[in-house]
């Protein structure tokens, strides 16, 4: 599914490293996180000091990656991957953060996932660059103390709120990504293309600017299926370029709809729509429905459709807007009587 922030193929992990903006100047968009990071960073390089841990929230596909290698590379330190699943044990956080040089950025991507025993570990490594290690088992284990390099945590979570209270207040500053709006986009694509070395004109690249969930991610996806569609259909000769019907017709190809909308967003709508009349559904109906976490449908599918106008929250759950039922081509609403 072209559509969907989740997924990327080896091609395209690759296709994404070499698009990744390496400063914050470069990054597109997210002006008031931007503004916010680069206060953050230059305080502590004023003060000499490692910048103060940070959470990253949103999305899939809107930077947070991205961000964090920015935050290393601006503070002129290295960086450390890691993620939440690889966090099964309190053992596997301790060799990581037992193995830190000083002042090693540590990105944690989906730090929600992480097991609950690390999670307790990392409150103290993040306050005071220390953790106690469990040795040997039974009557006979002590907690031997060890000393950390001091770091800076980057924490990356689809959804700020999926983190225990204890651990979200240990950053200093927590990042709130929001979906990028068209002109944005644009941007984000037209540097892509360049890359690419597509010709593509204003016209095309507002039409794939208007159909990625306004996701980056999604973008240069959509933008890579166009330029083999280019390449596959030249309609000048070298293939190399590409106008606003060679943009829709690789889009149809691919069943990106006008908005968008990836197979779970269909899937989340079709259910509202059509099981339950428009609605109010509640979240863990909705994710049994359609056979998704419900902290999947609640941190990717609907914070998009709510910002699109096609659905609503409300206390007694989730509504679809008049705009939903015209989008989906179903008649007026709700039946009678509902
Ligand atoms: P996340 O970690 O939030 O899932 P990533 O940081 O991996 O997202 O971003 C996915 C891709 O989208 C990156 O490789 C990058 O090419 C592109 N991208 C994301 N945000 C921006 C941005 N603000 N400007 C330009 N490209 C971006």
């Amino acid at each position: 599914d072209l559509t969907d922030p989740k997924l990327a193929s080896e091609a395209e992990l690759a296709f994404e490293g070499a698009l990744r903006p390496r400063s914050l100047a470069e990054f597109v968009g997210q002006t008031r996180v931007r503004g916010q990071l680069q206060l953050l960073l230059t305080a502590a390089t004023l003060q000499q000091r490692t910048p103060d841990h940070i959470l990253l929230a949103g999305p899939p596909g809107l930077g947070k990656t991205t961000l964090a290698m920015i935050v290393a590379h601006e503070a002129g330190r290295p960086l450390r991957m890691s993620s939440g699943p690889a966090i099964q044990h309190a053992g596997d956080l301790a060799a990581v953060l037992s193995s830190l040089v000083p002042g090693e950025v540590l990105f944690i991507d989906e730090i929600h996932r992480m097991a609950r025993s690390a999670e307790e570990m990392l409150y103290l490594a993040m306050e005071d660059f220390r953790i106690d290690i469990m040795v040997g088992k039974g009557a006979g284990a002590t907690s031997v103390p060890l000393d950390l390099s001091p770091f800076t945590l980057v924490g990356a979570t689809t959804r700020a709120g999926l983190l225990p209270n204890p651990l979200r207040d240990r950053f200093g500053f927590t990042a709130h990504l929001e979906f990028y709006d068209e002109a944005e986009l644009e941007q984000v694509l037209a540097r892509a293309a360049s890359m690419l070395g597509l010709a593509i004109d204003g016209e095309a690249i507002a039409e794939i600017a208007g159909r990625c969930r306004g996701t980056p991610r999604i973008a240069n996806r959509l933008l890579r299926r166009v330029r083999d569609y280019a390449l596959v259909h030249p309609s000048t000769g070298s293939g190399r370029r590409a106008d606003v019907d060679a943009v829709r017709a690789a889009l149809d190809l691919y069943d990106v709809d006008a908005l968008g909308l990836d197979r779970l967003d269909r899937a989340v709508m079709q259910i509202i729509l059509t099981r339950f009349d428009g609605g109010p559904v509640g979240l863990n109906t909705l994710a049994v429905s359609v056979g998704e976490e419900a902290e999947t449908i609640e941190a990717v599918v609907e914070p998009f459709l709510v910002r699109i106008g096609l659905i609503t929250r409300t206390p007694r759950g989730r509504v679809a807007t008049p705009a939903a039922w015209r989008h989906f081509g179903l008649p007026n609403g709700p039946s009678e009587g509902a």
